[in-house]
């Protein structure tokens, strides 16, 4: 059975250079059950079991999605292995071709994509359609180019692939992560093996239908669903080479346990609480614009979100009053509307999460802000919020929330704003809004993050290389740098 859902009504206009193809089909098509990908076919996992998976919009039930056990895993590392020597061996440039195949069908589907990512895992449509989507047929066409050129990439250097991957994404940017791990894998000519996160699971299930259309050969890309327990099993399993990981602090340090000793390769991207910084000297209007941006972009559900403001005490004033008066044009509500600028919570318990730092801070005796809208009466929702002069040890400042929550606090001098904004166990992005380009430069050496933004935040291109300092991670993803993670290089 499969339900067909008409996205005419909504309006995917952009002029985005990746956008959907002309020709990309105004239907969406979501089964009411998914198999897993193994070895180029859909098979019933050998647990029998499937798991639902939720719009977190509606609390309603979209699908059933196969749970993979121990030996799911098996099969699909085992399909991964027996894939590897005939696709690494296979002429870059032909391996290119696939990649390229795989681009231009995810733009052709881009409608498809977007809809469905937006309904399984809340995001505002129109941010699925103008950022998530075009930037994973991106990363796509961008590694596809490199396959060919990896002399280039590494001159004088021998390079080969690692063997199998074993990629585990998180459910922020579903389709985006997935992107970001099998673009790379592939064009180094490795097989992977993917593990979507358990309640965004459609957009790879709808990739692993796109990749059997691309004619990839068998086993080149297998896609597995299931839980955690799925996940620690590719882990651990003795036949993969790589790990790559997206997701918390918490399950990378596992991660990093379970590997230890062993030939496994590993990158890890985890979490973060990443700086934005306002000088007195900065455009006020643009760098409210790029707060707002930087925590409320994806229900702030984003590794690198600005999720600790720091202002210049000259200037508080001013940009508070901007914040909130911003916050009151903030539409909050049905993720597949267009005009949605905040879309669903992704799951029950993240909400919980995130109401439970509000309660924090409401004892702290913090100073807040939120704009009561009304807000649909099902699924799970949460109103921007503002927090002022927090401090340094508050645990607003110092936790990743994952959430629409921005703790502000304040400083005079840059060598202040520097040394709070690296008083963090994490380094994952950070922003610096200046009129003095000096000053960017300065900070963007000074702070201990592997991204900064002069004058933008949550800017993502795939041929710019992402990736932390300390808890943040280690590893860098995009760019020529991604290569690396998926290569021995003599
Ligand atoms: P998570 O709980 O760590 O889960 C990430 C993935 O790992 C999911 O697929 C999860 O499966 C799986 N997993 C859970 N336990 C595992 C285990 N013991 N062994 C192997 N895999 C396991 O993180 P999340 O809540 O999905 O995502 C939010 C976190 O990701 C945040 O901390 C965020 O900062 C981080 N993140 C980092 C980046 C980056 O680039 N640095 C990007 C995006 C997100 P289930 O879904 O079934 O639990
Ligand atoms: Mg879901």
């Amino acid at each position: 059975m499969t339900k067909k859902i008409n996205s005419f009504s909504l309006k995917f206009d952009t002029d985005w250079q990746y956008a959907a193809a002309p020709e990309s089909s105004e239907h969406v098509e979501i089964k009411d059950k998914y198999d897993l990908f193994i070895g180029s076919k859909f098979v019933q996992p050998k647990s029998k079991k499937y798991f639902e998976t939720i719009n977190p919009s509606n609390e309603e039930v979209i699908s059933k999605v196969a749970e993979a056990n121990g030996s799911d895993v098996d099969a699909a590392v085992s399909a991964a292995r027996k894939a590897f020597p005939k696709w690494s061996k296979l002429p870059a440039k032909e391996r290119a071709k696939y990649i390229f195949r795989i681009a231009r069908l995810i733009q052709e589907r881009a409608r498809e994509f977007a809809v469905i990512e937006s309904m399984d895992g809340g995001k505002p449509i129109k941010e699925a359609r103008d950022i998530d989507i075009p930037l994973a047929a991106a990363h796509f066409f961008y590694y596809a180019g490199w396959a060919d050129k990896l002399e280039y990439a590494f001159p004088h250097r021998k390079v080969e692939p690692l063997g199998v991957a074993g990629q585990i994404i998180p459910w922020n940017f579903p389709l985006l992560m997935a992107a970001w791990k099998i673009a790379p894998a592939l064009a180094c000519g490795n097989t992977v093996v993917l593990k979507p996160a358990e309640t965004t699971p459609l957009t790879a299930m709808k990739l692993a239908e796109l990749i059997q259309d691309a004619g990839l050969p068998d086993g080149v890309v297998n896609i597995i669903t299931g839980a955690g327990q799925t996940g620690a099993a590719l882990v651990e399993h003795p036949d993969i080479d790589k790990i790559a990981f997206t997701g918390s602090t918490e399950v990378g340090k596992i991660i990093q346990k379970a590997i230890a000793g062993t030939k496994k390769k590993a990158t890890l991207e985890l979490g973060g609480k990443s700086a934005n910084i306002i000088f007195e000297d900065a455009a006020i209007d643009q760098a409210v614009e790029g707060v707002i941006n930087g925590i409320f972009f994806n229900q702030g559900h984003v590794c690198c979100a600005g999720s600790r403001l720091f202002v210049q005490e000259s200037i508080k004033e001013e940009v508070e009053r901007k914040l909130k008066a911003r916050l009151e044009t903030l539409i909050v509500g049905d993720p597949l509307d267009k005009n949605t600028d905040v879309g669903a919570i992704n799951s029950k318990k993240q909400l919980e999460t995130i109401e439970a730092y509000l309660k924090i801070g409401e004892k702290e005796g913090l100073e807040s802000f939120q704009v009561k809208s009304k807000l649909p009466k099902k699924g799970y929702y949460c109103h921007p919020t503002l927090f002022f002069d927090v401090a340094q040890s508050s645990r607003l400042a110092q936790e990743e929330i994952f959430g629409p929550v921005l703790a502000i606090q304040t400083f005079r001098t840059v060598d202040e704003a520097i040394e709070k904004a690296n008083n963090t166990p994490y380094g994952l992005s950070a922003g610096v809004w200046t009129d003095k380009g000096s000053k960017a430069f300065n900070l963007s050496v000074q702070l201990k993050a592997g991204v900064v933004w002069a004058n933008t935040f949550n800017k993502f291109d795939p041929t710019s290389p992402f990736g932390g300092y300390k808890e943040s991670g280690f590893g860098r993803e995009g760019g020529l740098q991604g290569l690396e993670g998926y290569l021995k290089v003599e």
